[in-house]
């Protein structure tokens, strides 16, 4: 309690004028005493003029004793102090309080002797006679040379002085419980916006910036209040400030692509972002806070790591994860300023890239195996058509024929390339209407009749007539039509039967319940091995090499492509030797 300001100001004030008040009283009672004193002996001796003036015609001599004995009393009883008459020789022949033949001789006494000497006498002693300390004062005698002596005992002086303490002690008390009153009342008015204050700042420094202080004064507390209000409110600013900023850098760090991890230097992940979560399968909550060599469990990783931190310098290393399928570049970039000692490790993921350089690099092997046959051919004809054929104008006219052939291959093969490349690139614009889906089967069917019926197979449509119309670029889907169709007729042989038709499909969550028309081609023919199956999509890809002839492995790349730009997919069935079953679906738009 002590401890508090109001206490600190209210308590010295309080012994400051206690002290005061107690020396004060101090010298009070000693000057009162004395002052008292002298009034006591002023008294006595105009009592003592005043005797000596009625005592002036009597003789003291040892004949008048008894007279002189009996005055003493009776002027005794009248002042209330003892009188003592001595002659010459310091008799004593008149005393009011003792009997004065038992008293011995008073010449020697000082205030005698000063009266003698002096014309006055005083003296302040301890009487052995009362036990107490008395006033003495003496005058001379004028006529027989005796003295007339009065006394008063001093206690009752001191009674008064007693009685001067008293008061002196109780005023003394009485304003010391007052100044203590007005000090707490006062310092507690001075420090109260002063404890305000303090809770204030405690409040501040527990977080609750919006702390206002209303200053109630003018002075240097008022002043703190402004200060504190004008801190509180630029720090909540500067707080806000750097909230924004930390959100900006968490969205932006959480939308990279590239994994962030940040390392502190004892090796502790202190941040880490969404892409690390999905590059590596690891959460968040399972990272920070962990060690990087636990939480990968990477050697690589670690040692890149250590090497920026130990050299301050930026590595890169490119990383497998077999296990996930993936391949990373990883940048391990030491930080300065603040962060000195904390490393950055950016996880770049290269599957993709990878996965396109490869699919490039297929595609250039792909094209170049596919121009080389043709090529072969066509150099070997014209070989032997320089060399002897062209003597033979029947074997010439053959060769040129094959060369034909060939040429129209290579053509072929262009052709489709450019297309698909346009496709691919979104270069085809897609013309959408509203059409049955039994005209485009019909229609497909219609054009490839011929040649199946030239190899001996039997087509039949089956496309339910109230089914709804779609809406699509009915080109297009007649392209892809034609090109099952075709495949079909090319993998069939003779005798075998092929079955074209749509019908309606939908409700399927996989097709997350949108309603759509599903196309299909189906035949009897040679099948696709399970293990080709799901890759004839692809560019240049072909199951049956032999069967395959003159195709580019490119229709069926070209019908997912088409498929694909209508909303729609593509996939096939089959059993090795049995035939071949393919579908594709395209939603239904009411629109
Ligand atoms: P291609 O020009 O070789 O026909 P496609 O892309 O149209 O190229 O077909 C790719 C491969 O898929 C073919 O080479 C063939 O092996 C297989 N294929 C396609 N359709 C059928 C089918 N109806 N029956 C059997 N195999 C087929």
């Amino acid at each position: 309690m002590f401890r508090s300001i109001r206490w600190r100001i209210a308590v010295p004030f309080a012994v400051i004028i206690i002290l005061a008040m107690l020396t004060l009283g101090g010298i009070l009672s000693v000057q009162g005493r004395r002052f008292l004193i002298e009034k006591t002996q002023e008294r006595l001796f105009a009592e003592t003029q005043l005797l000596a003036g009625l005592l002036e015609d009597q003789p003291f001599t040892e004949e008048n004793a008894p007279s002189l004995d009996a005055l003493a009393r009776s002027w005794s009883a009248d002042l209330g102090v003892r009188v003592t008459l001595i002659d010459s020789q310091g008799r004593v022949l008149g005393e009011s309080d003792e009997d004065r033949s038992l008293m011995d001789n008073h010449a020697g006494r000082p205030e005698v002797i000063g009266a003698r000497t002096a014309g006055q006498g005083s003296s302040i002693r301890f009487s052995s006679t009362l036990g107490l300390d008395i006033i003495y004062v003496a005058l001379p005698h004028s006529l027989s040379g005796g003295v007339i002596r009065l006394s008063i005992p001093l206690d009752r002086v001191d009674s008064d002085i007693a009685a001067l303490n008293r008061v002196i002690y109780i005023a003394t008390a009485i304003a010391a419980v007052l100044v203590l009153a007005v000090a707490v009342v006062v310092s507690g008015r001075t420090t109260r916006p002063l404890m305000e204050l303090t809770a204030a700042s405690r409040r501040i420094s527990a977080g609750e910036l919006g702390t206002r202080l209303a200053p109630t004064s003018r002075d240097e507390v008022g002043e703190l209040a402004h200060a504190l209000n004008r801190m509180s409110l630029r720090l909540r600013n500067q707080i806000d400030a750097l909230d924004a900023e930390r959100e900006k850098l968490a969205a932006i760090l959480q939308q990279m692509s590239s994994g962030v991890v940040l390392v502190d230097e004892e090796g502790s992940i202190v941040l880490f972002n969404r892409a690390v979560e999905e590059i590596f399968g690891i959460l968040e909550s399972q990272a920070v806070d962990r060690s990087l060599v636990e939480t990968f469990r990477h050697f690589r990783i670690v040692e890149a790591w250590q090497s920026a931190r130990r050299d301050h310098e930026v590595q890169i290393i490119n990383l497998e994860l077999p296990h996930r399928s993936k391949s990373l570049q990883l940048i391990a970039a030491p930080l300065r300023g603040v962060l000195t000692g904390n490393t950055l490790l950016i996880f770049q993921d290269l599957t993709r890239l990878r996965q396109l350089e490869t699919i490039r690099q297929d595609f250039i092997s792909n094209i170049s195996h596919e121009l080389r046959t043709p090529l072969a051919s066509l150099k070997a004809l014209t070989e032997t058509l320089l060399d002897s054929a062209l003597d033979d104008p029947p074997a010439a006219r053959h060769f040129l024929s094959r060369i034909e052939i060939e040429v129209d291959s290579l053509s072929l093969m262009v052709l489709e390339l450019l297309e698909l490349s346009r496709i691919e690139s979104g270069r085809v614009p897609l013309e959408f209407k509203t059409v049955r889906p039994g005209d485009l089967v019909e229609m497909a069917v219609e054009r490839l009749l011929l040649q199946a019926e030239r190899g001996g197979i039997e087509v039949v449509v089956d496309v339910p007539s109230d089914l709804p119309s779609v809406r699509a670029d009915p080109p297009r889907l007649q392209q892809v039509l034609m090109n099952l169709l075709h495949n079909a007729i090319k993998f069939t042989p003779s005798g075998g039967r092929i079955e074209s038709g749509a019908r309606q499909s939908g409700g399927d969550p996989s097709a997350a319940g949108i309603e759509r028309i599903e196309f299909r081609v189906c035949d009897t023919g040679v099948g696709i091995p399970a293990d080709d199956l799901p890759r004839i999509f692809e560019r240049f890809y072909k199951a049956d090499r032999a069967r395959s002839g003159g195709g580019t492995g490119l229709g069926l790349a070209i019908a997912r492509h088409l498929v694909e730009a209508h909303r729609g997919k593509i996939w096939a069935e089959s059993r090795f030797g049995q035939g071949s079953q393919f579908f594709f679906s395209i939603p239904i738009s009411r629109a």
